[in-house]
């Protein structure tokens, strides 16, 4: 249930409202809009009779949060979230630019890529230091040296970092070196990991899960923010279809069904979702026009001898002519870098 207090409502009569709700056995989550207090009401249906709730004093209307995902809904919460990470602020109009190799794999690759996506106009290194294989003989990843280095890095170019985050163990220390916790896509529906990150301060990127529909995903935002963390967006990186061409298929109608669903913003992985290095620029154009609050992209100095998804990865400077690119197109759906 959402209860919509009148504006103005004196704080001592919003938190009477919330302890009533409370005492019904329901979780209270409260935010503020155009100064009305809206307040999801989140547990049992019928623990409380919306007729009644509207009886209550600062009480002007109720609603019924109809979708499975609550804190997650626009209903909820009507305004865009916006997420501060070092210079960008996503989910605003400015578009977030994050970039960077796969892996993380010495010190040399990550400081000549970090320094080239800085230059080209990202805000954010990517780069994995626990990496998901699909064969336990690949490249795992530098573990927390990778993370030293990746921080070194960025720091070094004035970039704010995004790295994955594997197991629920591993929080605290992405968490000292990252400030995007990624969650993975394998790990969507790891549960017990989602309540982890909630339980942090740091913002959350979910990536959508290989086979989940858009409704599984925000549920797994929500996960996350019923922990009491509502700085999480989500990152559209394909799914699996029966096409083999590409490496998945880059669903970018989630983009505009998600801003309608949803106030979280959406980043969009076109390296993943493609798989192929010279298909990954037209699909990063069409993800901005869609509406995607911003790109996440892997860029590698020496791609050949990359230690993970190389054919994905652009060269700096295919990067470079893709920002300039992406400038003009973010002009013309009021968005900017
Ligand atoms: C990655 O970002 O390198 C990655 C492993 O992504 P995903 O979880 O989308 O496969
Ligand atoms: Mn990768």
């Amino acid at each position: 249930m959402l209860v919509l207090l009148k504006a103005g409502t004196p704080e001592s009569v919003a938190s009477d409202v919330m302890t009533r709700l409370r005492m019904a056995g329901l979780a209270v989550h409260r935010t503020d809009h155009d100064g009305q207090a809206r307040i999801a009401a989140i547990g049992e249906p019928g623990a409380v009779k919306f007729d009644e709730v509207e009886k209550w004093p600062g009480v002007e209307a109720t609603q019924k949060l109809s979708r499975p995902f609550k804190l997650a809904s626009r209903a909820f919460h009507p305004q865009d979230t916006i997420i501060q990470v070092g210079r960008c602020s996503i989910g605003s109009e400015q578009l977030a630019l994050m970039a960077g190799p796969c892996s993380v794999e010495g010190e040399a690759q990550a400081f000549t890529i970090a320094e080239a996506v800085a230059k080209a106009g990202a805000t954010v290194l990517r780069g994995g230091a626990f990496k998901p294989r699909t064969s336990p003989y690949a490249f795992q990843g530098l573990g927390e040296e990778g993370l030293k280095i990746l921080r070194r890095a960025a720091d070094a170019f004035g970039l704010a970092v995004v790295s994955e985050v594997m197991d629920s163990q591993q929080v605290g220390l992405l968490a000292r070196y990252s400030d995007i916790l990624q969650i993975g896509a394998r790990n969507m529906q790891n549960y017990a990991l989602l309540r982890e990150v909630g339980h942090t301060d740091k913002p959350v990127m979910i990536k959508r899960g290989l086979s989940s529909t858009i409704e599984e995903w925000l549920l797994s935002a929500e996960h996350v923010m019923a922990q009491g963390n509502r700085q999480v967006m989500l990152c559209e990186r394909g799914i699996r279809t029966f096409e083999t061409y590409t490496r998945n298929t880059l669903d970018l109608n989630a983009v505009p069904v998600v801003k309608e669903l949803s106030h979280l913003p959406i980043i969009v992985d076109p390296s993943h979702g493609v798989g192929i290095r010279n298909k990954i620029a037209p699909m990063a154009r069409a993800a901005v026009a869609a509406g995607a609050d911003g790109l996440i992209i892997e860029v590698h100095n020496d791609p050949d001898h990359a230690l993970s998804d190389g054919a994905q990865s652009l060269y700096p400077t295919q990067f470079d002519e893709l920002v300039a690119q992406i400038r003009t197109i973010a002009e013309v759906v009021g968005r900017r870098l």
